[in-house]
């Protein structure tokens, strides 16, 4: 694990949301460049991790041309309203190549998804091999809207934190590498985005009166998030949590969980299953015109 990693990962036995500082800046590298100016820092940092993002997604795509991987990455993003998970994946994905990504947000179970298990609608939107998906909200609402306005009864919501577990254990060992982050933001945080959102009339399309209610509920969220992070931080599959009120920390720290966890799944560019020199050969005996 690298440092970052460690920093910011669920320890499932102690780990207590309450005690992350949203505005913290764990891990951050500490060099003249970032003491003089972190903002402008980190949108450098981030555009040389995009091209590094890249590169490894066209090798996954590569190598799942060629059959030779089971391997697809998933970028699982939560967070309270106005926690900024639009604004990572804008960030994050920006230097990928649109054919190798699968974006998906989850909103309230359709009518269709509600004939099914919780699981039906996530296990059918995950990436295709080679690809890199990402989730806005995903199997986690079902523990967490669902648990905090008791929509289904508390023993069946209690049920799914070791379904959802060995849901990702099977997924992990069919070649899933999961990234799951929480994108942690402090109330008073969340307060002055809904206040620009109302300032800003190119942004009153992202305001939703519903968030006000739902502030209401901070407490009963937070505990629903405590559960979730505790009981569903495992060995294949832990939780990250991201300290978000700083948006330009937060872009740099996720961009670096998925780099890290992309260069461990690293397959490399498939090697040619033709024979080059013969191929160079027919090419080069090509007239130049038709
Ligand atoms: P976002 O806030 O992510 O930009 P929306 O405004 O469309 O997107 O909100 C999606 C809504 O869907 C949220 O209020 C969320 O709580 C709700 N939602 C997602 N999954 C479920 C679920 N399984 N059950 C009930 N509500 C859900």
């Amino acid at each position: 694990m690298t440092q970052l990693r460690e920093l910011l990962a669920v320890e499932a036995g102690s780990f207590r949301l309450d005690k992350v500082d949203p505005r913290g800046t764990p891990g951050l590298p500490d060099s003249k460049a970032v003491r003089k100016d972190p903002k402008a820092w980190a949108r450098e940092a981030v555009s040389s991790i995009g091209t590094e993002l890249a590169a490894y997604q066209e090798k996954l795509f590569a190598s799942a041309k060629s059959e030779r991987t089971d391997r697809r990455v998933l970028l699982l993003l939560q967070a309270m309203d106005c926690g900024g998970k639009d604004g990572t994946v804008r960030s994050v994905f920006a230097g990928l190549n649109p054919t190798g990504v699968e974006a998906v947000s989850f909103g309230p179970p359709t009518d269709e998804e509600k004939q099914h298990d919780f699981l039906w609608r996530i296990e059918r939107a995950l990436p295709a091999v080679g690809h890199v998906g990402v989730f806005n909200r995903s199997q986690y609402e079902d523990v967490l809207v669902v648990r905090v306005h008791g929509l289904v009864p508390e023993d069946v919501w209690s049920q799914r934190y070791e379904q959802i577990n060995a849901f990702e254990t099977a997924q992990a060992e069919a070649g899933l590498t999961l990234v799951k982050v929480m994108l942690h933001i402090s109330p008073e945080e969340q307060r002055q985005r809904l206040l620009d959102r109302l300032d800003d009339p190119t942004k009153f399309w992202k305001y939703n009166p519903g968030d006000v209610d739902e502030r209401a509920r901070w407490d009963d969220y937070q505990e629903a998030y405590q559960a979730a992070l505790t009981r569903c931080s495992t060995e294949a599959n832990p939780w990250f949590v991201v300290p978000a009120d700083r948006k330009w920390y937060r872009n740099w720290a996720v961009a670096t969980l998925l780099r890290d966890a992309m260069a461990a799944v690293d397959p490399g560019y498939p090697p040619a299953d033709f024979d080059v020199e013969a191929e160079r050969q027919r090419v080069r005996a090509l007239s130049q015109g038709i």
